[in-house]
């Protein structure tokens, strides 16, 4: 089956009022993401059934399309759910973006038995997980080391994978393997390996991020996998799920430097020093004016990314805007979260207030899905410049 990277930019075949759209998100972040995040961070093990109730409310599969039990909807609510979660906790949020972008590769590309896993992981029964890094691999996709050997009807895996979002929770492994070793990019294949299978260990990283979506080691030791199970998906089509996948990240950081922002405004106002607000020495209040323009910028950046991908323009076309958008709003996030642990002096560094949780989560944006350098990289590229 011939795949094109293009393929992850169909065109959104239905609308919805998105402002009545944003209200149904906010409201689902009210019920099931507030009441479930704390207890979640604290035993570090994710809630299934956070994953249940965001298939039952529609929001996995927001992009695929209805043959799948997808909404045919586009980045822009995608984004929009992204962003009404993670203003919650962007934790729990993460395990959507998971689910859409593993399961974009099954209903993109996928067979049919393929795509009927996608349908699955939509209706909430099939929890998946992207399964791409490697300790020698990290931005560095290219070198991915796992092995996967054709024997007969099935593939033997061997290989070991690192920060694998719900490694250790999924029930399908969305995992990139080298088919064709020595031909680089164009020899590799994924693989929806099921994470039962014998020869798979799954292990917690021990992270200071991420802590209510926990990250593994995922071990492949001699695990066979069908051949019914090989995807048609192949580096680019990655690479344009990567391309995706950096709007919802920046959707994400958007949601919760928002969050970090208003804590903070709040906090400026009722902590009272020298007799007044705190909110009313200059120096606090212009820092936090600073920041509700990085709020408004990493908004608009986001959102003018997702409309550019829905558009179908060619992926050639929106890199620019993506990746611009996906830099900007993990640095402002950054800044936000860090002003807001400033405003909350002492304070702010106890258990007793959250601005130390909010500046601590932040700092894993930088990280995933292409770092900071690796997104200028590819902005200075579109640009014209002759950078490698
Ligand atoms: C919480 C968390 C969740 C994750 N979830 C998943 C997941 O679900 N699935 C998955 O497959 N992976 C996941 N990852 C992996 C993540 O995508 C990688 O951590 C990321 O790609 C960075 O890889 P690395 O940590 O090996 O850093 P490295 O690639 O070793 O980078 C280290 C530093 O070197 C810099 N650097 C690297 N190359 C260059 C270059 N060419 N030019 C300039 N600077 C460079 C980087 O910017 C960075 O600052 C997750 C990671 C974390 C922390």
């Amino acid at each position: 089956m011939a795949v094109s990277k293009e393929g992850a930019r169909a065109r959104p075949v239905n609308s919805v009022d998105r402002e009545a759209f944003r209200d149904m998100c906010r409201a689902f972040a009210q019920r099931e993401v507030a009441p479930r995040w704390q207890q979640a961070d604290r035993d570090r093990a994710f809630p299934r059934d956070f994953y249940v109730a965001m298939a039952k409310a529609g929001l996995i599969g927001l992009t695929a399309d209805e043959s799948v039990g997808g909404a045919g909807l586009g980045a822009y609510e995608e984004a929009i759910a992204m962003e009404e979660m993670s203003r919650i906790n962007p934790n729990l949020a993460v395990a959507m973006l998971v689910q859409n972008v593993a399961g974009s590769l099954l209903y993109e590309y996928g067979t049919d038995a393929q795509r009927e896993i996608a349908r699955r992981t939509i209706a909430g029964e099939c929890l998946v997980a992207i399964t791409v890094t490697e300790p020698e691999a990290g931005n560095d996709v290219q070198n991915v080391q796992t092995r996967a050997v054709r024997d007969g009807d099935h593939w033997v895996l061997d290989g070991l994978k690192s920060f694998i979002t719900l490694g250790g929770d999924a029930d399908v492994l969305v995992t990139l393997a080298q088919t064709e070793p020595g031909t680089g990019r164009r020899g590799m294949r994924f693989f929806a390996v099921d994470r039962h299978s014998p020869g798979v260990t799954a292990t917690q990283i021990d992270a200071y991020v991420n802590r209510p979506a926990p990250t593994y080691r995922i071990q492949f030791d001699q695990v066979k996998v069908p051949e019914s199970r090989r995807l048609p998906a192949g580096f680019a089509e990655i690479m344009a799920g990567f391309n995706r996948e950096r709007i919802m990240v920046a959707a994400r950081w958007l949601g919760h430097m928002h969050h970090a922002l208003q804590w903070a405004t709040e906090y400026a106002q009722v902590r009272r020093q020298f007799g007044r607000p705190i909110g009313a020495n200059q120096s606090i209040a212009f820092q936090l004016a600073q920041c509700h323009v990085d709020v408004q910028a990493a908004r608009h950046l986001t959102y003018h990314a997702a409309e550019r991908w829905d558009s179908g323009a060619p992926l050639r076309d929106v890199i620019l805007d993506v990746s611009s958008a996906k830099l900007f709003a993990t640095q402002a996030v950054v800044r936000v979260t860090q002003t807001a642990l400033h405003v909350g002096g002492g304070w702010g560094l106890t258990e007793e207030l959250p601005a130390m949780r909010m500046a601590m989560d932040a700092l894993v944006a930088p990280v995933t899905v292409g770092s900071y350098e690796i997104q200028l990289r590819s902005i200075a590229r579109e640009m014209g410049l002759p950078v490698d």
